[in-house]
């Protein structure tokens, strides 16, 4: 028998596109805090957990306290923003779930995103019985590129790291599927990351979307035997 094998989701701009509502809550927040919150600091934190982009904006101004309640009123912002908007799963995820379901693979969310946002995804987006594991901002200390969230993602699971297939979007994300030793499809359909940096941070295969994966090519990209399928 082959051992287990896992497929591991990153979330915002590979399962759902949320990049708006992020931005637009965190705008909202950093004004009350007298900062104007441009394009270009999304781009530059953009997949980073919330201590480490409030460590990037404002650098080490806030107490453990206050970058904690400035994050849940971030957050708080954003899922009554994603709840009354809707949130709609990318092209190709559904099917994909569905695939991984059909040749037996492990499936986990491992983000950057706090709990509660995680949750409200799956909600949202009627995805939650796809999903053996989930780990979120909570979960780990360090955010990615460190491969922490990726490594408790393959040991909740009970999958070894080289038999895991991580999607990502992010730069930050595909360096850490690499360095816990997994293979990485990364997708550019939202856009904030270009093809070929994806590419150079180690990236097994990008695709446009996912709509693009079909398994044979798949089953050769990713480096394993994959018995089921
Ligand atoms: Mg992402």
């Amino acid at each position: 028998m082959t051992p287990p094998w896992a497929l591991i989701w990153d979330m915002d701009g590979t399962l759902v596109d949320t990049a708006r509502l992020h931005f637009e809550a965190w705008r909202a927040t950093c004004l009350e805090l007298q900062y104007d919150f441009t394009e270009a600091d999304f781009v530059a934190t953009f997949g980073r957990r919330n201590p480490e982009i409030l460590d990037h904006l404002f650098g080490r101004r806030f107490s453990e306290d206050q970058v904690q309640s400035i994050g849940d009123r971030k957050e708080a912002a954003y899922r009554e923003a994603a709840a009354k908007g809707g949130v709609f799963l990318l092209p190709g995820v559904w099917d994909l779930l569905q695939a991984g379901r059909v040749h037996a693979a492990r499936q986990a969310v491992a983000s950057s995103a706090p709990k509660a946002n995680v949750e409200l995804i799956m909600e949202l987006t009627q995805t939650r019985d796809f999903f053996n594991e989930t780990v979120a901002m909570e979960d780990t200390q360090r955010g990615k590129p460190d491969p922490q969230v990726f490594l408790i993602a393959a040991e909740r699971l009970g999958v070894e790291p080289g038999r895991c297939v991580v999607f990502e979007d992010a730069v930050a994300g595909v360096q850490a599927a690499k360095a816990a030793g997994m293979a990485c499809v990364a997708v550019h359909f939202v856009g904030h990351h270009p093809p070929e940096r994806l590419r150079a941070a180690g990236a097994d295969w990008v695709v446009p979307t996912l709509a693009e994966i079909h398994v044979d090519e798949f089953r050769r990209r990713v480096g394993f035997a994959i018995d089921a399928m």
